[in-house]
């Protein structure tokens, strides 16, 4: 079995600096320690007609390169129907009529941490099944026997958090990403997972159902986002954030990269070059602040 790291972009659009960032990131960890690295683009949803294409040249252009093929997860609904089919025979899952308005109007679980799923349509009664499958297609959701697991993360220690009755499937029929990404990450050997930290609270859910469906847990690493000087996360609005808005107002794609290499207390240059300086231990734990291109370390010769 092959033993690698990956990024999973969504195909939604450009990647922006905190995406590559990361991307950089889960390279370094990978390469560093003799793994492969896998690109997945995760196009179950959210996908924009060419964002793909952009987003593998973007990532490319700063460094980031991959072992094999690119996988796409809409290729691959047979696996994601062969693990719900697993868990169903086990009895755990049910099917969900809930729309969204119910989940939100509905009084919590006593105990149910909030935003939790109140368990609506756990316990229903065969005839009310019948009445609700005629009105409208279900969800199928995880029949959980717990209410926590705790992962370890690299950078994160010892991590508990919430584990509720999550979707697998959607009702429109689309695998839940919390479903894919488990199955895809253990059918192709990904046993270290690098991704941003505002994730890090879906990962117990996904550790816990890797270990339902028996599959290995996979390394952790939850790295820090990049923020605007305002500390919200960094979108669209920030101006120039990704590569080819950068190009356009002065930087290559080569300084773009060594600017987020810098950030990470590493020497400039190509990446391959900062695997001997790349020392997790000694990754920055707190978010990048990224306030556009009047930063000092942007600027040309500055
Ligand atoms: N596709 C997810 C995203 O772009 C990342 C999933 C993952 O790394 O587990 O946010």
């Amino acid at each position: 079995m092959t033993s690698a790291g990956r990024f999973a972009p969504s195909p939604s659009g450009e990647l922006h600096v905190g995406n590559l960032r990361t991307a950089m990131l889960a390279w370094l960890f990978a390469r560093s320690m003799g793994r492969q690295f896998l690109l997945r683009v995760e196009d179950l949803d959210r996908a924009r007609a060419g964002a793909e294409a952009v987003q593998l040249r973007d990532l490319e252009a700063v460094g980031v390169t991959w072992d094999g093929a690119v996988v796409r997860q809409t290729a691959r609904s047979a696996l994601y129907g062969a693990a719900i089919e697993r868990l169903t025979k086990a009895g755990l899952t049910y099917e969900c009529f809930c729309t969204r308005r119910e989940i939100q109007d509905a009084p919590s679980a006593p105990h149910s941490p909030q935003g939790a799923y109140p368990g609506t349509c756990r316990n229903l009664s065969t005839a009310e099944l019948e009445i609700r499958r005629a009105s409208r297609p279900a969800a199928i959701r995880l029949r959980s026997e717990t209410a926590e697991w705790t992962v370890e993360d690299r950078l994160h220690g010892s991590y508990t958090g919430v584990v509720d009755d999550f979707v697998l499937r959607r009702n429109d029929g689309v695998t839940a990403y919390n479903l894919a990404v488990v199955v895809d990450d253990a059918e192709q050997g990904v046993d270290q997972v690098v991704r941003g930290d505002d994730l890090l609270s879906s990962t117990p859910r996904q550790a816990y159902l890797a270990s339902l469906l028996g599959l290995p847990i996979p390394e952790y690493a939850h790295v820090p986002l990049v923020l605007n000087r305002y500390g919200a996360r960094l979108a669209k609005r920030d101006g120039a954030v990704t590569l080819g808005e950068l190009a356009a107002v002065g930087l290559a794609a080569g300084e773009v990269r060594d600017v987020i290499l810098q950030s990470l207390g590493l020497p400039a240059g190509e990446l391959g070059e900062a695997l001997g300086s790349f020392d997790p231990a000694r990754l920055p734990r707190g978010p990048w602040i990224w306030n556009g291109i009047q930063q000092p370390t942007l600027r040309k010769g500055a």
